[in-house]
C-alpha cells in the first residue's frame, strides 16, 4: 500500500539519499570537468565536502575515547578478554588472507610486465626505515602526554626534527591571506605535503595511543565498584551525546559526499598518464579487493554466523559509501557505529569495544594493497623475488597495514616499510601515485567492511557472554 511504501522510503531515506548523492556527484563531476577549474575554484566547489570531513573528524576522537572506556567498563575482565581475543584472531586471520589474495592475483595477472622507463612518476618520497617505523608504532602506543596526543603530531619521532612550517608565524599567514589568498593556499598545500603522518595516527592525532589508554582506563574503572561510578556515568553519557551529534551529521552526509566525489572527479588527473602497466595494476588491485570484499569476507561471515551476509552488508551501505567518499576509515567510524547499531542491531557492548580498535589497526584492504603494490614494483624492476622475500613482504605488509592511519592515502606512506624490507627502490612508489587516490577509496571501503563484519562475527561468537549481563558483565554497572 501507499503507507507501506512511505514508511519503507522513510526508513531507507539515508541509503536512498546517499546513493543518489554518489550518482549526482559523479554526473556533476564529469559535467564540470571540461571547464578545467583552477586549484582555488576546485577548493571552493568541494567546500561542502570538506565540511563533512571536518564534522566527522570533530566527533571521532571523543567517540573513540568514550566508546572504548564505556565498552571496557561494561564488560568484566573475563568477557572482555575473550571478546578481545576473538577480535584479534579475526583481525589477524582476515589480514593474512587479504595479503595472500593480493600476492596471488599480482603473481597471476603480472601487471608489471616490461620496464618502468616509460612509466609516469608523481611526487617525492620520504625515506624511513622499517625498524624505525616499527619502533615508532610501539612508542605511539604509550603517549607521554595525553593532551598532546590529541593534537596534530607535526613531527615523526624517528627523524627527531619537526617538519618546519614554511611560514614563520601566524602573523605572516594572516598577512599572506589578506595580501594574496592563492599564495596562502599554495603554502598550506605545501605544508600538508611535507607532513608525514605518524604511524597509528588518525588525522595526525595519535589515535593508537588514545586507544591503548582508553582501554586500560575503561578496564580500571570497570573494576572500581562505587568509586568508579561517576566516571562510568560520565563516559557513558559523553558517548550518548556524541552519538546524537553523529545522528545530526548523518543528515548532512549525503550532501558532503556529493561534493567530495564531484570535486575529486573535477580535479583528478587526465587518464592519459595511465599507461599499460599502471592500468593493469589498477585492474589487479580491483580484482584482489573484490575477491576479498565480495567473496571471502561474506563467506567467512556466513560460515561463522550462518546468517545472510548480504542483509548485514545492506545495513552498512551508508558507511561503505562514506568510506568511498572520504577515503578515511577513521572519518567513517561514526557512521559505521550508527549503521551497525541501528540497522544491524549489533550489541553496543561489542561495537564500542571492537570498532575503535578495528578502525585503527584492522585494514584488510590496505594489507592486500601493500603486498600487491610491492610485488608490482618488483615486477617493473624485473626483480625476481624468492619465497623468503615473499614471506617478508607478507609480514611487513601486515605490519604496515596495522601502522597505517585511517586517513586518505596513509597506506602509501607505510608502503616504504614493505619496500625497504626486501631492498626494492622506495622511489618507485612515485610510479603508482597517479592512481592511488582512486585505489585508496576502494581499499578504505574494504577496510570498513572488514571491521564491520568483524563486529558481527565477534558478537555472534560472544553471544553466551552477552546473554547473561548480570553474571558475566561487571554487575555494578547499569548498561544502557
Ligand atoms: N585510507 C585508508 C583508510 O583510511 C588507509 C590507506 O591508505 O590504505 O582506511
Amino acid at each position: 500500500t501507499k503507507e507501506d511504501v512511505k514508511s519503507y522510503l522513510f526508513r531507507n531515506a539515508f541509503v536512498l539519499l546517499t546513493v543518489t548523492a554518489v550518482i549526482v556527484g559523479t554526473i556533476l563531476g564529469f559535467t564540470l570537468r571540461p571547464y578545467r577549474m583552477s586549484y582555488r575554484e576546485v577548493k571552493y566547489f568541494s567546500f561542502p565536502g570538506e565540511l563533512l570531513m571536518r564534522m566527522l573528524q570533530m566527533v571521532v576522537l571523543p567517540l573513540i575515547i568514550s566508546s572504548l572506556v564505556t565498552g571496557m567498563a561494561a564488560l568484566d575482565s573475563k568477557a572482555s578478554g575473550k571478546m578481545g581475543m576473538r577480535a584479534v584472531v579475526y583481525y589477524m586471520t582476515t589480514t593474512i588472507i587479504a595479503v595472500v589474495i593480493g600476492i596471488i592475483v599480482v603473481i597471476i595477472i603480472h601487471p608489471g610486465k616490461g620496464t618502468k622507463e616509460n612509466m609516469h612518476r608523481e611526487g617525492k618520497i620520504v625515506h624511513v626505515t622499517a625498524a624505525d617505523a616499527f619502533l615508532d608504532l610501539i612508542r605511539n602506543m604509550f603517549p607521554p602526554n595525553l593532551v598532546e596526543a590529541c593534537f596534530k603530531q607535526f613531527k615523526t619521532n624517528y627523524e627527531k626534527r619537526s617538519f618546519k612550517v614554511p611560514i614563520q608565524s601566524n602573523e605572516t599567514l594572516v598577512g599572506a591571506v589578506i595580501n594574496n589568498v592563492s599564495e596562502a593556499m599554495e603554502t598550506l598545500t605545501r605544508i600538508r605535503e611535507e607532513l608525514v603522518p605518524v604511524p597509528g595516527s588518525v588525522n595526525g592525532v595519535n589515535a593508537l595511543g588514545l586507544v591503548v589508554f582508553s582501554m586500560c582506563f575503561g578496564f580500571v574503572i570497570g573494576n572500581m565498584k562505587e568509586q568508579g561510578q561517576a566516571l562510568r556515568e560520565f563516559f557513558d553519557s559523553l558517548n550518548e551525546a556524541i552519538m546524537r551529534l553523529v545522528a545530526v551529521i548523518m543528515w548532512y552526509a549525503p550532501l558532503g559526499i556529493l561534493f567530495l566525489i564531484a570535486g575529486k572527479i573535477v580535479e583528478m588527473e587526465d587518464m592519459g598518464v595511465i599507461g599499460g602497466q599502471l592500468a593493469m595494476y589498477t585492474v589487479t588491485v580491483i580484482v584482489g579487493l573484490l575477491i576479498h570484499a565480495v567473496i571471502v569476507l561474506p563467506l567467512l561471515y556466513f560460515l561463522v554466523t550462518r546468517k545472510n551476509p548480504w542483509v548485514f552488508i545492506g545495513g552498512l551501505l551508508q558507511a561503505l559509501i562514506t568510506a568511498l567518499g572520504t577515503s578515511s576509515s577513521s572519518a567513517t567510524l561514526p557512521i559505521t557505529f550508527k549503521c551497525l547499531e541501528e540497522n544491524n542491531g549489533v550489541d553496543k557492548r561489542v561495537t564500542r569495544f571492537v570498532l575503535p580498535v578495528g578502525a585503527t589497526i584492522n585494514m584488510d584492504g590496505t594489507a592486500l594493497y601493500e603486498a600487491l603494490a610491492a610485488i608490482f614494483i618488483a615486477q617493473v624492476n624485473n626483480f625476481e623475488l624468492n619465497f623468503g622475500q615473499i614471506i617478508t613482504i607478507s609480514i611487513t605488509a601486515t605490519a604496515a597495514s596495522i601502522g597505517a592511519a585511517g586517513i586518505p592515502q596513509a597506506g602509501l606512506v607505510t608502503m616504504v616499510i614493505v619496500l625497504t624490507s626486501v631492498g626494492l627502490p622506495t622511489d618507485d612508489i612515485t610510479l603508482i601515485i597517479a592512481v592511488d587516490w582512486f585505489l585508496d577509496r576502494l581499499r578504505t571501503t574494504t577496510n570498513v567492511l572488514g571491521d564491520s563484519l568483524g563486529a558481527g562475527i565477534v558478537e555472534h561468537l560472544s553471544r553466551h557472554e552477552l546473554k547473561n549481563p548480570d553474571v558475566e558483565m561487571a554487575g555494578q554497572y547499569e548498561y544502557t
